[in-house]
């Protein structure tokens, strides 16, 4: 059975600090037994920023509300329900969708949460992250090539121990990921590419 609440005023306040998510606000609350916490979520600011032309947008064109999931809170999966508003610019006078900081476009889940689910992978393999059950190893293959194509646009600052280690993707068919470490400060620093090793050892071989 689902139970709903309209969070009160207090509960609003309550819930938008420990989500602690800049530039949004919980607006309710759902619990679901079995599924999780989900949590209504709307921007505070009422306009956007136009990426072609970088004029301040008022004029919504349409709204996109979809759910995405979050770090859990204690044993509970959280789900938010965010809604990325379209404004159309009276400059271009095109429409354009809001970037929001906490979850990139097309994805299913918010930047901290794969934060922490690459951090576990770098001590597992991707197949026992996924059996506990938050993402599937479609999403954390789509966060680990997403961390590559960011990682390689950094340039790692006061190096001094640098680590190699790899991420096994599917467990025994031989696909690896091969990763960078700052050992000093245990912060990921390159994700090579996926590489099948078997394919690394004949080419070595001949
Ligand atoms: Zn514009």
């Amino acid at each position: 059975m689902a139970a709903v609440t309209m969070a009160s005023k207090k509960e609003i306040k309550m819930l938008t600090e420990l989500l602690e998510l800049e530039g949004v606000k919980v607006v309710s609350r759902h619990q679901h037994k079995g599924i999780g916490i989900i949590l209504e979520i709307e921007p505070i600011h009422e306009e956007s920023i136009c990426p072609r032309c970088g004029e301040k947008s008022h004029k919504l064109h349409q709204n996109h509300q979809y759910i995405i999931k979050d770090l859990p809170w204690g044993e509970s999966p959280v789900f938010l329900e965010i809604n990325r508003r379209q404004f159309k610019c009276k400059q271009c006078k095109k429409p354009f969708s809001e970037n929001l900081d906490f979850v990139g476009k097309r994805r299913t889940y918010t930047k901290r949460l794969a934060q922490k689910i690459l951090q576990q992978v770098l001590e597992n393999d991707i197949n026992s992250v996924a059996k506990e059950g938050l993402v599937t190893t479609e999403e954390i293959e789509r966060m680990l090539k997403d961390a590559s194509s960011e990682l390689a646009d950094l340039k790692p600052r006061d190096l001094k121990k640098l680590g190699l280690d790899e991420i096994a993707l599917i467990k025994g068919k031989g696909n690896y990921c091969a990763v960078l470490i700052d050992l000093e400060s245990s912060k990921l620093i390159a994700i090579i590419g996926c590489i099948s090793l078997l394919q690394m050892v004949q080419k070595m071989l001949s």
